[in-house]
């Protein structure tokens, strides 16, 4: 009997100890915030644990009801459901599957772990769901970020150029062609300066998301910088074409762009174009091509597009060439000067000389200023190179007038850039004192060009300079603005005309109306007006018969020379 109680005893402390478990477990289960579905495949039973509810608004207690799982989760995960609970794998696996859990798309993560008994078969599974939307949406959001730009919903500049190799690999092996257009819109800087960055940033979206929609098969499109997009087309064809694609373009900014704050803008875009194979075979190269005749569309007057060709290639590479070898020349000091003469019209007596830099570069070559002064204004060689032209030829002219003793005019062109320096006037001045020479005898040759970049400060430094005596003289007009109204306030005192306009005077009348008019309308401002490149007899004896003009410098009276061919002249003249 006692025997009997003690096992009855032990049963019940047995049984309370289990319920105590089996209370620790349910507690563990009911507190998580995961669903858990127990399986036992040799009696058949299933049951639902934890959170099951809180997910699922059916409970399964038998395995054979599993299937109906299935209609909560997308047709894209029903087949890797399929795979967790059914395929008799052992041990664990993992999924994250979306489904739609109470009318919301959610990201569920379903662990799966399946235990075998003794003879190798898989006869229990527990599977774990837990809710995963938050992170898988983060991950999304991180995946977006790193694959397109936020702004137009374009891709970004890296995914481009992966998606583009892919394109050129793709065109490699079949054989076809490989568009990539750069587009960027024109003056963005000003239109953003002057109507802010929240109104620069809408028109970038709204131009990006019309280029957007003409994405299709084979045409991708990316925010490749700030305010330039980039399109690649494989296989351009038909309506897939460079050309219709442009067109379309054109044709949107064609009409105003209506903003949010309901004001109007009017933007056109500069395009570059370069192809596979025959601009490159290379994705990167490609978009360098591509850039390359974009910043020429930008030069030759924007709103208008460009295709590059192996003329263009050769061309970059040769300014390429040429912009290295300025900077040995630089370095070397290979520059040297000639001179070429000016003269009275009335007497022919000598005026002056106007100073004119020359280059023969490593290989023996002559390279034109025009060609190489644009390039060393660009990579800033040209403050060395001014300082050169400065201090070399006022040491030339002060030996030539001690020489000779003439009362005559070194001019120097002076580039811009050298203009807005703000040690400009004081280097000149220190050139002067250097070799002794008086300022009077000093003329500094600028374009209209310098007055562009800003009006105020370059008429300050002109009045300095002629304060100090020196004389500014305005070189090629005729070719910039050359409204003659402007002429008015300028502290300029020789006007040099173009001789763009000399070559045409005896050619046509409204030349010649030109000319009178610009001689006359100078001589009433007081300015010595010279007309510059006279080549022949005929010109020559036109403007000093026929008008006012006061100096003459031209091949015909005198090309430019060495050193040994003006000292030639000044002998013969004194
Ligand atoms: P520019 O100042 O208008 O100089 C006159 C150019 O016309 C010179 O060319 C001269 O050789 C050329 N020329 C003169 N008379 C005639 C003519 O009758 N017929 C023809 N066909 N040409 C004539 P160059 O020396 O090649 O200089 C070209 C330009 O390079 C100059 O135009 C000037 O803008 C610039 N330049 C030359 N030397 C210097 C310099 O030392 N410093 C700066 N900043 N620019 C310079
Ligand atoms: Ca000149
Ligand atoms: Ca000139």
């Amino acid at each position: 009997m006692d025997d009997l109680r003690y096992q009855v005893d032990l049963l019940t402390a047995l049984n309370q100890k289990l319920q105590a478990e089996e209370r620790m477990y349910r507690l563990f289960f009911d507190t998580s915030q995961r669903a858990f579905l127990y399986i036992n495949y040799e009696n058949g039973s299933a049951r639902t644990l934890g959170s099951w509810n809180t997910f699922f608004d059916m409970t399964i207690n038998e395995a054979a009801r599993l299937p109906e799982l299935e209609e909560y989760f997308s047709e894209e995960s029903k087949e890797n459901l399929r795979r967790l609970l059914f395929v008799e794998k052992e041990g664990k696996s993992r999924q994250a599957l979306d489904c739609k859990l109470k009318d919301e798309k959610t990201w569920v993560c379903v662990d799966v772990s399946a235990f075998k008994n003794a003879s190798g078969e898989v006869v229990e599974k527990i599977v774990a769901v837990s809710d995963v939307t938050r992170q898988k949406n983060h991950q999304e959001e991180l995946s977006y970020m790193a694959y397109y730009d936020s702004t137009t919903g374009l891709y970004n500049r890296n995914y481009f150029i992966t998606k583009l190799k892919d394109y050129v690999d793709k065109a490699k092996e079949s054989n076809v062609v490989v568009s990539v257009m750069l587009i960027d819109i024109d003056d963005f800087h000003n239109i953003s300066d002057v109507r802010g960055i929240v109104t620069g940033d809408e028109i970038i979206q709204n131009l990006g998301i019309y280029i957007r929609g003409l994405t299709e098969d084979n045409v991708i499109a990316s925010r490749f910088d700030s305010d330039i997009f980039c399109i690649a087309i494989f296989d351009p064809c038909g309506h897939r074409s460079v050309d219709t694609i442009y067109r379309s373009i054109k044709e949107y900014l064609g009409k105003p762009m209506k903003l949010t704050d309901m004001t109007d803008a009017s933007i056109s875009v500069s395009v570059g174009v370069a192809e596979y194979p025959e601009s490159s075979d290379d994705a990167l190269s490609l978009i360098n091509c591509a850039e390359i005749v974009m910043y020429k569309a930008k030069k030759q007057g924007k709103n208008t597009i460009k295709f590059f060709d192996t003329a263009i290639l050769n061309n970059f590479l040769n300014e390429v060439n040429i912009e290295n070898k300025l900077k040995e020349a630089v370095l070397s000091s290979s520059f040297y000067m000639n001179y070429q003469p000016q003269f009275y019209a009335g007497n022919k007596r000598l005026r002056g000389v106007e100073a004119l830099i020359r280059w023969k570069d490593s290989d023996g070559n002559m390279i034109s200023p025009s060609v190489f002064l644009p390039l060393a204004e660009r990579n800033g060689t040209i403050i060395p190179i001014g300082d050169f032209v400065l201090n070399e030829s006022i040491r030339q002219f002060m030996e030539w007038k001690k020489k000779f003793d003439l009362n005559i005019v070194l001019s120097i062109n002076i580039s811009s850039i050298q203009y807005t320096k703000p040690d400009f006037v004081p280097k000149i001045m220190a050139a002067l004192n250097k070799y002794d020479m008086n300022p009077e005898l000093l003329e500094l040759e600028v374009t209209e060009s310098v007055l562009i970049d800003d009006f105020k400060q370059i008429t300050d430094k002109m009045l300095e300079l002629r304060d100090y005596g020196i004389k500014v003289s305005l070189d090629d007009f005729g070719t910039g603005f050359s409204s003659l109204s402007y002429l008015r306030g300028l502290p300029i005192s020789t006007l040099k005309i173009d001789k763009s306009f000399i070559d045409n005077v005896l050619k046509d009348d409204t030349s010649k109306i030109i000319i009178e008019t610009v001689i006359n309308m100078s001589k009433k401002l007081g300015f010595e007006t010279v007309a510059e490149g006279v080549e022949t007899k005929e010109q020559l004896e036109y403007f000093t018969e026929n008008t006012s003009c006061d100096l003459i410098q031209g091949y015909y009276l005198g090309r430019p020379t060495d050193e040994k061919g003006i000292e030639e002249l000044m002998l013969r003249i004194i």
